[in-house]
């Protein structure tokens, strides 16, 4: 007698969309101070997308799209991306601009062609080349930052190459945020640019001053960040420039200026 063939068992699972995770492939976690595009930047790479692609992803349009981001991030897109990668809402909200930063002292995101204006964002090339995964920093979108706290050197508002400013939101290949978006410049190889001792102490001392989150509460707080604002002004080289229109290398000089009369004061024996 023929044995008949066992049919397969068949049992009812879970519907396939209730177990596959809404979590997107790779997941990123943000490093130490970072700001939420340069995170944002480092998802969309590791997941296979262009930064200007990744716009759509998150229903924008391109443009600065990450930068806009940083300055306030909305609640709907905050929601998307904890679902999505898993980052809380407290990890995405500190990387934003928003926190423990004065919001007068930001940079502006603008794009001006001329040399001695100042563009969206900083960096370091030694920073970004001792970084096992190359960031940028929140405190490299401030007008009164000209050096790295770390190495002392002088920081970077533009593409050595090209002489663009850093776009990785304009990204239309895949490639890391440290190559320049127009140029495909290494931003890890820019040179270093020295800064004399008095200016990288003033510097940090001016940072250390900004630092306390109450500073744009308090009236004196308010006061000091009007006179920051001021400093083209005060040393007399760009008079009528705020400081936060002015390029990096444009600051140094107010700074460096200001260093010197501080020296000079000083040193005066009147
Ligand atoms: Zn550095
Ligand atoms: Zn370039």
């Amino acid at each position: 007698m023929a044995i008949a063939p066992l049919a397969p068992a068949i049992s009812i699972r879970e519907r396939y969309g209730d177990i596959v995770s809404e979590r997107w492939p790779v997941i990123v976690e943000p490093l130490h101070e970072e700001m939420l595009s340069s995170w944002l930047h480092r998802l969309a790479y590791a997941n296979g997308v262009a930064p200007r692609a990744f716009a759509r992803v998150l229903g924008l349009t391109p443009g600065m799209w990450s930068a806009s981001l940083d300055l306030k991030l909305p609640g709907d897109i905050a929601r998307q991306l904890c679902a999505n990668t898993g980052v809380s809402s407290d990890q995405l909200s500190a990387m934003t601009l928003s926190h423990a930063l004065p919001k007068q002292l930001l940079l502006p995101l603008r794009n001006s062609r001329r040399r001695d204006r100042s563009t969206w964002l900083q960096f370091c090339s030694q920073c970004l080349a001792e970084d096992s995964q190359p960031y940028f920093r929140r405190r490299w979108r401030l007008a009164t930052r000209v050096s790295c706290t770390k190495h002392g050197c002088r920081l970077r508002d533009r593409c050595p190459c090209c002489r663009s400013r850093i776009a990785v939101f304009n990204g239309n290949r895949l490639v890391p945020q440290h190559f320049c978006a127009r140029c495909g410049y290494d931003l890890r190889r820019a040179s270093i640019i020295a800064l004399s001792p008095g200016a990288k102490w003033f510097d940090r001392c001016i940072d250390d001053i900004c630092r306390p989150e109450a500073l744009t509460r308090s009236p004196s707080g308010r006061a000091l960040i009007r006179r920051l604002l001021s400093m083209p002004t005060l040393v007399g080289i760009y008079s009528a420039k705020v400081l936060t229109s002015l390029s990096t290398a444009a600051r140094t000089r107010c700074v460096e200026k200001l260093t010197c009369q501080l020296s000079d004061w000083l040193m005066d024996d009147g």
